[in-house]
């Protein structure tokens, strides 16, 4: 079985609050990513091309990997694309549509709640140049901590925000956080998406739940060698099981948090 890899970054860029490093690379340490993996021949697809491949019941080309970038922040008009446009890498950006032109609020806690979002006339521009825009919610909260009605808002209204604002179906979907519980994922199904990302350390295959992708988070100590290692040498696994024990009790403890936040609100 062909192990995908489904790699995610987040930002793009030069500088940032030091809370908030490890999920910034530079232009070049992306550029050093994007060259090892041509070098071994890998060919870029996104997510929604892997949903239409892995729904028609087509073979996913040997070497396929994907590129995703989570959040839609605006370095990655000047940060990411023209590493992707010279390497030749497609890519899929994920983006919190109810920030679109303004800031990454939900990064407060990190020092970067004033980090610019991209706007729509950037998120038509990176349309036009073959980037699928998918959706990363309305407001970026831990889904499985909201009721089933709020859950349900964020899935459906961050597609057609997107969908109004861009004129093009919406496809997939990452959920925030990187978690998706059982009802989360049957959301997503239900409002409409082909396939949606999480975060694991691990590899995706052919067999993989669609609505639990497994995606490998880039962060700035990752070098080119470390990440082709881990692809290739199978430091990591395939396509584990959607839910397991440590992720259960991950979730209790974010939903005592999440009541710990709703009765004492931050400031
Ligand atoms: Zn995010």
């Amino acid at each position: 079985m062909q192990s995908i890899p489904i790699l995610v970054y987040h930002s793009v860029g030069s500088s940032c609050a030091s809370a908030y490093r490890r999920w910034l690379v530079t232009q070049r340490e992306l550029d050093s990513h994007l060259h090892a993996l041509s070098d071994r021949g890998y060919r870029a697809i996104t997510v929604g091309d892997l949903a239409l491949l892995r729904r028609s019941a087509q073979p996913v080309p040997p070497l396929t990997c994907l590129i995703t970038f989570d959040d839609g922040l605006s370095d990655f008009a000047e940060g990411a694309m023209p590493v992707l446009m010279a390497r030749r890498f497609s890519a899929t950006l994920y983006v919190v549509s109810g920030l679109v032109g303004a800031t990454a609020r939900w990064l407060a806690d990190l020092g970067e709640g004033s980090r610019p979002m991209l706007d729509w006339a950037a998120l038509r521009n990176l349309q036009k140049a073959g980037v699928e825009i998918g959706a990363h919610s309305v407001s970026h909260p831990e889904l499985d901590t909201l009721s089933w009605a709020k859950a349900t808002r964020e899935l459906r209204d961050s597609k057609k925000a997107l969908e109004d604002g861009l004129g093009r179906a919406v496809t997939t979907f990452a959920y925030p956080h990187g978690y998706a519980s059982r009802a989360t994922r049957r959301i997503a199904e239900e409002a409409g998406y082909l396939a949606a990302c999480r975060v694991r350390h691990a590899l995706s295959d052919e067999t993989e739940n669609l609505f639990a992708l497994s995606r490998i988070v880039v962060t700035s100590d990752m070098t080119a060698e470390a990440l082709v290692d881990l692809i290739e040498k199978q430091q990591v696994p395939v396509a584990p099981p959607v839910d397991r024990l440590i992720a259960t009790g991950w979730r209790a403890a974010r939903r005592v948090r999440a009541l710990h936040r709703s009765v004492f609100p931050r400031r």
